[in-house]
């Protein structure tokens, strides 16, 4: 059974069965012969763009990507009609993934592909393989092929980087409250504090003047300068700014003097403050409520950043690593033989034993780096400001720490365990997930040589 084509596969068709065989061949042939010197052009152009040149300046980057636009350009043009253009346009997709996740803008590629055409263009004009009719028709050729592959590569990067935008929102809010219960009860503290000191005031005071502000309460503070901003246009934070405003603005200059106040107005004006004050009561149990997402980011087992969280702290090291000049490394983490350990102990056995891996992995990595547990037995360490050499130092570390320790199970029962590490290297290349790739391959590498090791993905080039 043949598979759906989708629309971009559809279109790819109609544009190849609109041209000649002859033309499409030839243009194809040359897209092969002339790849080298139409990428070498393309990054010729693009160096001197200085928003480009930023991005792609990195030796590294420079043979990777040369390599990476030849290997394009030939692909592009090497499809028939009838061949399956599926891979083809999942290519352009991954591509556009990769501008998200390294921030190509998309108006820097349509100005490269503009370039490539140009030089593409100045090619088939000197062809002596076509006549006019088909010189036409490949100028056509080449340009729809690029026209499409950048839409379906801006296609791509619109919903990756929207995505990563609503990732990076979600850990806005979750880095601005790490412990949402901790937090919950020490602002309902913070609130009942303020209420007191009024309540008393208003006791001692007769006056009725100076009364302690909302605002500048222990808790005022803490909504109005990260509260307000953790739970942004959530309706609640409204009503809890609204009512801060309406006690401090229109309550409170109310109470003075309170001796001229007939007892029922005094009644209704304690009666009203009640109601400002359980107002911003509920609302703020609403908002730590709804904000059960905060709390998604954590592994719930182990308490670690979750998988969700990686492509957002990699983006951030990545830059971080750019503007420093500084490498960083990730090591990919595996149980080995964790299976067993189920097997044999139980489930919950295993879970022990995840929870005390993920403690140790915490409590031996620096305050600037970052570790996650990816799923199941996996974990990854981000390791910031390093060597090769200090990476592999930790790693090694790591395993020896595994190695050494003596596993708590239920009912008194211990298990020795050891881990098998790869690890990578990210030395200025904009793309983290390179350096994942190499992670894993190295850890492949460690399992397949043994188990209980390290393997460098770095030893092998
Ligand atoms: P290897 O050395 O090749 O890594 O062998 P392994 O047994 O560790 O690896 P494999 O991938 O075959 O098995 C992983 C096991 O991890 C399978 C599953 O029972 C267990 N596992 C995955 N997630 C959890 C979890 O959340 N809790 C527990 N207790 N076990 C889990
Ligand atoms: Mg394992
Ligand atoms: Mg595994």
């Amino acid at each position: 059974m043949s598979r759906q084509l989708t629309q971009p596969a559809i279109a790819w068709h109609d544009m190849l069965g609109s041209v000649s065989v002859q033309a499409r061949e030839v243009v194809c042939q040359m897209a092969a012969q002339h790849r080298r010197e139409l990428a070498t052009h393309f990054y010729e152009q693009m160096l001197q763009d200085e928003e480009a040149s930023r991005l792609i300046s990195h030796d590294q980057v420079k043979t990777w990507l040369h390599s990476a636009m030849m290997q394009w350009i030939a692909n592009l043009f090497a499809v028939k009609s009838g061949d399956d253009v599926q891979p083809l346009i999942e290519q352009q997709t991954r591509i556009g993934e990769g501008h998200a996740r390294i921030d190509v803008p998309v108006h820097l590629v349509l100005r490269g592909a503009g370039q490539l055409k140009v030089a593409f263009v100045a090619l088939l004009r000197q062809s002596p393989m076509l006549d006019a009719g088909q010189r036409l028709e490949a100028l056509w050729l080449v340009s729809q092929a690029i026209d499409m592959a950048m839409q379906i590569m801006s296609q791509a990067y619109g919903k990756s980087h929207d995505r990563n935008s609503r990732a990076e929102e979600a850990y806005r809010l979750f880095s601005v409250i790490q412990n949402a219960a901790a937090e919950q009860e020490r602002q309902r503290a913070a609130m009942l504090d303020w209420e007191n000191l009024l309540m008393f005031e208003l006791a001692i005071n007769p006056e009725g003047t100076s009364l302690p502000q909302i605002r500048a309460s222990e808790f005022g503070l803490w909504f109005r300068h990260k509260g307000a901003h953790a739970f942004e246009g959530a309706r609640e934070t409204d009503i809890i700014l609204q009512a801060m405003d309406a006690i401090d603005m229109a309550l409170l200059p109310g109470f003075a003097p309170l001796q001229n106040a007939a007892p029922e107005v005094r009644v209704q004006q304690l009666r009203d403050l009640r109601e400002q004050t359980s107002n911003i009561g509920f609302s703020l149990e609403a908002l730590f409520q709804q904000s059960g997402e905060l709390e998604s980011g954590r592994d719930v087992l182990t308490r670690l950043l979750n998988r969700k969280f990686l492509p957002v702290v990699l983006s951030k090291v990545v830059k971080v690593a750019v503007q420093q000049a500084s490498y960083f490394a990730v090591l990919a983490i595996d149980i080995d033989y964790f299976k067993k350990v189920n097997d044999t102990y139980g489930h919950e056995a295993g879970d022990m034993v995840l929870q005390q891996l993920g403690s140790m992995l915490v409590s031996s990595c620096r305050g600037g780096d970052y570790t996650f547990r990816l799923g199941g037995e996996e974990f990854l360490m981000i390791v910031v400001d390093v060597t090769a050499a200090n990476a592999l130092k930790v790693a090694e570390k790591l395993r020896q720490q595994v190695q050494d320790f003596v596993f708590n199970l239920p009912g008194e029962q211990t298990l020795k365990l050891s881990i098998s590490v790869g690890a990578a290297l990210n030395d200025g290349h904009p793309d983290y997930q390179r350096t994942l790739n190499q992670a894993d391959e190295a850890l492949y590498k460690a399992k397949h040589n043994g188990r209980n090791r390290v393997e460098a993905a770095w030893s092998a080039h």
